[in-house]
C-alpha cells in the first residue's frame, strides 16, 4: 500500500487503496457494492445511484457501524480505523446517501483526532490526512444534504475548502505548481506563509 501524497482527499493512492479495501472488509454482506469503483474516472451516475439506493436500503447503517467498531477492536490501528471511518463518510457525501445524524456527529468529532502530516517528509507514514484534506472533509460534512450527492473529486480551495458546489465557479491552481486550488486572491495569500515552504515541492 503506498502512502499518501496529494494534499486533498483521494488524490493519493492511499486514500483510494483504503476506500477499494471496503470491498474486502464488506464482503461478507449480501449486498456487496463495488466501492473500488467509486472514485474511478469512467464511473456512471447510474452506478452511483445504485450504490446510493442500496446504502439508504439499510447497507449503510451496517456499513457505518461495522467500521466505526473497528476503532475500538485491538485487532485494529486506531488511527487508521477512524481515517477509514473519514472515508466512509466521504464516500457516503459523494454518492449522496443519508448519513445518521449520530455518525454525523461522530464524523465531526474524529475531525481533531485524525493524523496530519505537513507533506514535507519523503517517507510519509501518516494515517490520516494533510491540511487541505481536513478542510475539504469538514466544509463537506457542513454543507452536506442527505440525498444530495456531494462530488469529494471536484478541487477544494485549500484555505476555505469550498468547491464549485459552493461558489458557482472552480478555485484555481497555483500558478507555480499547479497543485494547491484557491478560490479566491484572499485565501492563496493567507496560504502562502506556509504554502511557499511546499510550492513546487512535488513530493513522492
Ligand atoms: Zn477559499
Ligand atoms: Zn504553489
Amino acid at each position: 500500500m503506498m502512502k499518501r501524497w496529494g494534499d486533498r482527499l483521494l488524490e493519493a493512492e492511499f486514500d483510494l487503496d483504503l476506500v477499494a479495501g471496503f470491498d474486502a472488509k464488506f464482503k461478507k454482506e449480501q449486498d456487496q457494492l463495488p466501492f473500488s469503483k467509486i472514485f474511478k474516472k469512467d464511473t456512471t451516475k447510474e452506478l452511483l445511484n445504485e450504490i446510493r439506493t442500496k446504502l439508504d436500503a439499510g447497507l449503510g447503517m451496517r456499513y457505518f457501524d461495522k467500521i466505526r467498531n473497528q476503532q475500538t477492536n485491538p485487532k485494529y490501528v486506531k488511527s487508521l480505523a477512524m481515517y477509514e471511518t473519514v472515508l466512509l463518510g466521504v464516500v457516503f457525501m459523494h454518492v449522496g446517501a443519508k448519513i445518521r445524524s449520530s455518525d454525523l456527529s461522530h464524523l465531526e468529532g474524529l475531525v481533531p483526532q485524525v493524523e496530519m502530516s505537513d507533506g514535507i517528509s519523503i517517507i510519509d507514514f501518516t494515517n490520516g490526512w494533510r491540511e487541505a484534506g481536513k478542510i475539504q472533509f469538514t466544509v463537506a460534512l457542513r454543507e452536506y444534504k442527505n440525498g444530495v450527492p456531494r462530488n469529494m473529486l471536484e478541487p477544494s480551495c485549500h484555505v476555505c475548502g469550498f468547491t464549485k458546489t459552493d461558489i458557482m465557479f472552480a478555485p484555481d491552481l497555483c500558478g507555480r505548481c499547479r497543485r494547491a486550488a484557491y478560490c479566491s486572491s484572499n485565501c492563496q495569500k493567507k496560504a502562502w506563509p506556509t504554502h511557499k515552504l511546499l510550492c513546487g515541492f512535488s513530493g513522492v
